[in-house]
């Protein structure tokens, strides 16, 4: 049986205001927790009504701000739903500040993380999809089962680095941090990456678990993407992700929320996915979701990197 997993980046708004260069100060405190106040309970209304389970990936910093972000996740761990980390503070440029800086980010969110839910989280992505050899030593030294941070996507590589360039430009550098190229080029199925270049397989003991792109072209199936496409490109992208063995669909907490959340106009003119309505997305979502769930079995993500573990030791994958 093929594999599934649904993933979400539980990233609140003040971290999009950093990406796009706006001041935290536009977001009230609604606005500050509307991601976990609104956009979670309607992802875990989503998986529960196919009766699937799903990846929460949170910020530690959310955990320790904001009660309703603990409540929500120790809810959704006690649900069957995996909670594990996307770092404490989601530094754009944590992969820069060293070896134990990041040691520390990365243990304070576990922290965070078992104090909400009782449980170790098992699995890391990285702020900003960026990996390098210091940020893969922390996760094995923190002991994570799985790592899913690689985003081998052309399209969005260069539309990031087109961004950046544009706003730096306009004054307003975005926080944001482009990674190598050579990301590019990492495998786009699961593998065990090499320690000291982890976009390359190797032997270190943390599984890979990049998210799905396309092959070839290797065009994103995001969130983004996939609710605001029109339904004929978005059938062709599934199609062309049909055959792999495992099909990684990575999603964001703003991929369930539209400007009449209560979104700052400023925000909604950069982000422009928050102008189609919420019921719209769902609907969209609620069909992929279905997909997968038709043709594939949906585990969490430390089910199918437990699963993969078991069938293949390090480098043999
Ligand atoms: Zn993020």
């Amino acid at each position: 049986m093929r594999l599934a997993s649904i993933s979400v980046d539980l990233d609140s708004l003040p971290h999009y205001c950093r990406i796009h260069g706006l001041p935290e100060s536009l977001l009230d405190a609604r606005a500050r927790s509307l991601v976990h106040a609104v956009a979670v309970p309607r992802f875990r209304e989503l998986l529960d009504g196919l009766g699937i389970p799903g990846t929460f990936f949170v910020i530690g910093e959310d955990l320790e701000s904001d009660p309703v972000a603990v409540a929500g996740m120790r809810a959704s761990h006690e649900a069957g739903i995996e909670v594990a980390s996307h770092s404490h503070a989601h530094d754009y440029a944590l992969t820069r500040r060293g070896p134990q800086a990041i040691h520390a980010d990365l243990a304070r969110a576990d922290a965070a993380i078992l104090a909400a839910t009782g449980a170790r989280p098992e699995g890391f992505r990285a702020p900003g999809y960026t990996l390098n050899a210091d940020l893969y030593a922390a996760t094995a030294a923190l002991g994570y089962r799985y790592g899913s941070s690689a985003f081998p996507a052309v399209p969005y590589y260069l539309a990031k680095a087109v961004v950046m360039g544009g706003l730096a430009m306009l004054g307003r550098p975005s926080r944001s941090v482009l990674d190598t190229p050579r990301v590019l080029l990492a495998p786009r199925v699961p593998y065990w990456p090499d320690p000291a270049r982890p976009y390359r397989r190797g032997s270190g003991a943390v599984l890979e678990l990049p998210m799905t792109v396309t092959p070839a072209l290797r065009f994103p199936f995001i969130g983004t993407f996939v609710t605001t496409l029109p339904s004929a490109s978005l059938r062709g992208l599934w199609r062309a992700c049909r055959r792999d063995t495992f099909f990684n669909f990575e999603l964001h907490g703003v991929d369930v929320l539209d400007a009449s959340d209560g979104i700052p106009p400023e925000l909604v003119r950069q982000q422009r996915d928050l102008r189609v309505s919420a019921t719209r997305k769902m609907a969209r979502l609620r069909e992929v979701f279905g997909w997968l769930k038709s043709e594939r079995e949906v585990l969490t993500l430390r089910d199918v990197a437990g699963r993969l573990s078991a069938s293949a030791r390090p480098g043999c994958l």
